[in-house]
């Protein structure tokens, strides 16, 4: 889905100045969506947080940081 391409092309990535290395097709009049590697990187990281099933140990983990936060708060 997503490609790599060269040229002068900006990121598309809000707030970001960066020369975009990669694109993939979107609906519109521009009909692309260019990324630096940078904000690939965040985008497959944020893809990867949202969509992998979480590991039991990471569960666990998730769960005494939210104990250890609420022992703060209260
Ligand atoms: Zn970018």
């Amino acid at each position: 889905m997503i490609y790599k391409v060269t040229g002068k092309t900006k990121c598309d990535v809000r707030n970001c100045k960066n020369d975009a290395a990669y694109a993939f097709d979107v609906k519109g009049i521009s009909g692309k969506c260019f990324l630096c590697a940078g904000c690939l990187a965040a985008l497959s990281a944020d893809c990867r947080a949202l969509t992998v099933p979480k590991s039991p140990k990471n569960a666990i983990k998730k769960r005494l940081d939210r104990a250890e936060a609420s022992d703060v708060l209260c």
